[in-house]
């Protein structure tokens, strides 16, 4: 290994199996990584407080040190704490081995010099990564001579029931055994380990196209620096590309779009609608879009919901990662009427799902169709029929009216602009010019959801709590006047 090539640790190994090009910069040039966003950021919170919980379910424990610097310190200290019996547990262990530095969460002592290496996530279930991730521990752990008896992953329980009050974190956490599996990957991790320090080694990044695996299995923190010079339609935009055919069009030596030989590749009618639209530079739009949008029966009510999903529940009776309604807009369109918009945003620190439910039985009786723009609506009324039984003869009758038009336009229209996605986010500024979510500092879900969470924390001062409000309300109209929009150009 060259003196001054980048050191590895567990993070770089996974970003170097998802990408070598984002090991490559990670390790020589990090300033390239867009800036970690408030979503992103709300990630790392979550983690770093079910790793908190994790750490309660061993009394006694010693946290060796947090955070990522004073490695040398934090080695010493896990040096001395593992020569101790009298210590049960040890966080955030560090070790050193071919210099690679890891950091364990958890080192349970399971007999004499014995250990059970315990790797926590925030997820509700083991992903191909983690074992990856094991495997990369147990291979610096083996070789830094501590004997591990067996490696597991603890996660939140999926199908954990809140009962309010203090979490049962003996139910709310599963601790999984992935010992072979994780020993099964160690001749893998030799020969990725190999390639990785030759990556690093070199004075450029290695030439990697950008493509699905930019978003997969984690959005890479390079997308900004490498989708700068993206051609104007790379192929990946291709709706639903199979990897084999991404592979193929690569074979050929194409990067764009708008050099796919035409007739010569076999894709799917909206792949080659999509196609043709870019070719030509203008949008397609299908005589049957019209049709279809003139069949909703009025009044037609156009419904949003916006959600909050915390991995650690807030209110009693709802699971890890529920989605749980908190607010709805929903604009009500007569024939040849005015639009009139209502809608409810819960502000107090309860579950917000029986109120809401009740406002909204209330706001939608006599609608004749109920327009959506993606099937989350209906799967969100399903669920508040199942929690709420005293509603849920009313909400399954909303459901039963919900017309979708996401499969309507994605199946029947087609803007270069698009870049591959039918999201209303993308759709509206689009095809309705001046329109769109630019002006809103709250201008997509996630962030609502957080919004929301922030809102209703009792620590959060009075006058940022209005103004989350104001942002939620303004937000969430912007959904069903954007489908109002859309409606009313697109069916006449
Ligand atoms: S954006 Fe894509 S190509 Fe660029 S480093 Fe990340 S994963 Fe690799």
């Amino acid at each position: 290994m060259a003196s001054r090539a980048p050191t590895l640790s567990k993070s770089r190994y996974t970003a170097g199996l998802q990408c070598p090009k984002r090991l490559y910069l990670t390790g020589h040039d990090p300033r390239l990584a867009d800036p970690v966003g408030p979503v992103q950021q709300a990630i790392f919170d979550s983690g770093n407080r079910v790793g908190a919980l994790a750490r309660q379910q061993y009394p006694g424990g010693l946290l060796v040190e947090e955070g990522p610097l004073q490695h040398a310190r934090a080695e010493s200290r896990t040096r001395r704490a593992l020569q101790d019996d009298g210590i049960p547990a040890i966080f955030e262990a560090a070790f050193t081995h071919e210099g690679i530095r890891i950091r364990a969460d958890v080192l349970r002592r399971a007999g004499k010099d014995e250990f059970d290496l315990i790797e926590v996530k925030s997820t509700t279930r083991v992903k191909n990564e983690h074992v990856d991730d094991v495997a990369l521990q147990l291979h610096v752990i083996d070789g830094a001579g501590v004997s591990i008896r067996r490696a597991g992953l603890m996660h939140l329980n999926r199908d954990y029931v809140h009962p309010g009050g203090e979490y049962d974190l003996a139910k709310l956490l599963h601790l999984g055994d992935l010992t072979k599996e994780a020993r099964g990957r160690l001749p893998a991790v030799e020969s990725h380990l190999d390639g990785m320090w030759a990556i690093l080694r070199e004075n450029t990044p290695p030439p990697i196209e950008i493509g699905p695996h930019c978003a997969r299995p984690y959005v890479c923190p390079f997308h900004g620096h490498c989708h700068r010079d993206a051609p104007a339609h790379p192929l990946h935009e291709l709706y639903r590309i199979s990897p084999r055919l991404l592979d193929e069009l690569r074979a050929l030596g194409l990067r764009d779009l708008r050099d796919l030989p035409e007739g010569e590749v076999a894709l799917t009618r909206l792949q080659d609608r999509q196609c043709l639209a870019i070719r030509t530079g203008k949008p397609i739009i299908d005589a049957a879009l019209s049709k279809r949008l003139k069949a909703y029966r009025y009044p037609v009510h156009f419904l949003d919901f916006e959600t909050v999903n915390p991995g650690l529940p807030l209110f009693p009776g709802t699971h890890p990662y529920q989605m749980i309604p908190f607010q709805y807009s929903l604009h009500v369109l007569e024939k040849n009427g005015q639009p009139v918009h209502h809608e409810y945003l819960h502000g107090g620190a309860d579950d917000p799902r029986p109120a809401l439910a009740r406002s909204l039985v209330e706001a939608t009786r006599g609608a004749a169709s109920v327009a959506a723009y993606s099937s989350f609506e209906a799967t969100r009324l399903r669920e508040l029929a199942d929690a709420l039984p005293d509603l849920a003869t009313e909400l399954l009758s909303i459901e039963g009216r919900v017309q979708d038009m996401h499969p309507l336009i994605r199946d029947h229209c087609y803007h270069p602009d698009f870049h591959g996605s039918f999201s209303i986010k993308n759709v509206l500024p689009v095809l309705v010019p001046g329109s769109g979510y630019g002006d809103l500092a709250i201008a997509e879900g996630t962030l609502a959801g957080l919004a929301y969470a922030e809102m209703i924390d009792p620590a959060t001062p009075a006058d940022r709590a209005v103004r989350l409000r104001a942002e939620l309300l303004a937000y969430c109209k912007r959904d069903t006047e954007a489908m109002l929009s859309l409606f009313q150009l697109l069916a006449s």
